[in-house]
């Protein structure tokens, strides 16, 4: 897949309990959709992804990364609307976003730095009962640092791409990060991460 097919990338926040919970915040009512620059994107194939210094602490959020067909058109089932999917960090300077809130101020600063938003290999999207029995895995330097589910989210896969639609317009080379579970934390310069998608490695990436 090439990057210059890409046009918008949305993210959600909060949309797994725990992870609400684990930040202290309120779990939403409706999606909460932030969207980052296409050029935070950077693929996970073993290389370096450099992350910013000195701006307090980044987190990792491992997320199902959903990508949009060539074919769509409002209205159409998931199996439709999506062509390939993925895992991809949804990289967060979580200081700097803390002030961000406490000020009411726009999240880009926290979530839209360069080499914000990695993605792994593309996977056909078969269906949502498939992705719905998943579970995906961020392995950090050998451990377990986070578990997720997909049927966990609290926007369901349709509600997020109605969602979006409706409020924003969503086409063609669309990206979603749809989220992450609980178990966010800091990096470290050199921390070897491994994105696993029911057990197999679909991306990794080294920390700098
Ligand atoms: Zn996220």
């Amino acid at each position: 897949m090439s990057l210059v097919n890409i046009r918008n990338i949305y993210c959600v926040g909060r949309n797994y309990h725990l992870h609400a919970l684990e930040l202290g915040n309120e779990v939403p009512t409706s999606p909460m959709i932030f969207t980052k620059p296409t050029h935070a994107l950077v693929a996970m194939n073993g290389g370096d992804i450099v992350i910013p210094k000195q701006q307090g602490e980044v987190h990792f959020e491992l997320e199902i990364v959903l990508r949009i067909s060539d074919h769509y058109t409002s209205g159409m089932s998931a199996e439709q609307a999506i062509d390939a999917f993925t895992l991809g960090l949804d990289l967060t300077l979580r200081d700097v976003q803390s002030k961000l809130k406490a000020k009411g101020y726009p999240w880009l600063p926290a979530k839209g730095f360069k080499q914000s938003a990695t993605y792994g290999t593309w996977l056909p999207f078969v269906s949502l009962e498939q992705i719905n029995r998943s579970e995906f895995t961020l392995i950090r330097n050998g451990e377990i640092a986070q578990l997720g589910h997909p049927s966990d989210m609290i926007f369901s896969i349709e509600q997020l791409i109605a969602f979006i639609d409706t409020e924003y317009g969503l086409g063609a080379g669309d990206l979603i990060y749809t989220g992450t579970p609980a178990g966010v934390a800091k990096l470290d310069e050199g921390d070897q991460l491994e994105a696993q998608y029911n057990g197999e490695r679909i991306g990794s990436c080294i920390i700098q």
